[in-house]
């Protein structure tokens, strides 16, 4: 099996970070598997070289090794990927499911992982095409009026997309109520996370994708890629989310759990003895390695519930 950690390098790791990182570090160690550290700077405005070696001289720092990928390794960097993301969405288009869309309205976030708390628009469907010719000459004088490229959008259909998460259990989502016909590339050319990722984990054999449950709902979009491309899906398992003491999810802006400080007050052992602990794993934050919690790693423990950390 193959597991995977995909970091976007747009500020130093905080605690949440951390933490999915070790569980998804735990789960494919448990199970014999590979690891693989995959930098997905997709947006070039927040992203940069500097915060991904940060975040590798992090992850050596707590012991969490990965067998490929990493900022030196173009073939794990998504900015080095754009040709074959361009090979996979000429597929899409080859199948007669996206179309170019004239909306100014911000389709800026399309490249970030949408996170729960960001908010969710709906895409109404304004720029898809109906087959009318009214609709077509609108939609030609849209494209002349559009000073900027169109953003691509994928359509999505009205039926519910089931899935299992290894930990949050059965789901179910229909895309067209819940996001709409969501964007492929950006009208600045930029390459959204959807595609990006089941690309990529498609494409490097991840068999597994553990990460925070923010994402849980990215999950219907991705299986709906997955099956439009005819690539075989991973197994999803979501983990809860590290907040403050005022049970805001933690982020990058927020610097009170940032690898920073948490390096100049903790050991590494110290470090994840904590992590172990406020995560479910450990009954008493005592000092621990990587390795020494493969024993005590299993998904039973781990809660459903976000999970309060008192800021150090
Ligand atoms: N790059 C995303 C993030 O840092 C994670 C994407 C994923 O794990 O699928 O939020």
């Amino acid at each position: 099996m193959l597991s995977r950690f995909a970091p976007s390098p747009s500020g130093r790791m905080h605690l949440g970070n951390v933490y999915s990182a070790l569980i998804s570090w735990l789960s494919a160690r448990s199970q014999g598997g590979e690891w693989i550290l995959r930098i997905e700077d997709l947006d070039p405005q927040r992203c940069k070289r500097e915060y991904a070696e940060q975040l590798e001289d992090d992850l050596r720092w707590l012991g969490l090794e990965w067998d490929a990928g990493g900022v030196e390794d173009p073939e794990y960097v998504q900015s080095q990927r754009y040709d074959i993301y361009e090979v996979y969405l000429k597929r899409l288009a080859d199948l007669g499911l996206t179309y170019p869309c004239y909306c100014s309205r911000a389709d800026i976030l399309a490249t970030q992982a949408p996170h729960e708390s960001d908010g969710r628009i709906v895409y109404q469907g304004t720029c898809r095409p109906d087959g009318t010719r009214a609709k077509q000459e609108w939609l030609a004088q849209r494209a002349a009026a559009c000073p900027h490229a169109p953003a691509i959008r994928l359509q999505v259909p009205d039926r519910d997309i089931q899935f299992i998460d290894l930990h949050y259990g059965k789901q179910h989502v229909n895309l067209a109520q819940s996001c709409g016909d969501f964007i492929l590339r950006r009208s600045d050319g930029a390459w959204a996370y959807q595609l990006a990722v089941v690309v990529d984990d498609a494409l490097m054999g991840v068999t597994e994708v553990v990460r925070g449950r923010d994402l849980l709902l990215s999950v219907p979009q991705q299986l709906y890629l997955y099956e439009l491309l005819g690539f075989q899906a991973p197994t999803f398992a979501h983990i809860p989310l590290l907040c403050n003491e005022s049970g805001q999810r933690l982020c990058k802006r927020d610097l009170s759990l940032h690898m920073g400080i948490l390096r100049s007050r903790y050991t590494a052992p110290e470090l994840l003895g904590h992590i172990a602990y406020y995560g479910g794993l450990l009954p008493e934050p005592v000092p621990t390695s990587a390795q020494d919690l493969l024993p005590y790693f299993n998904w039973a423990k781990i809660p459903t519930n976000d999970i309060i950390v008192p800021s150090v």
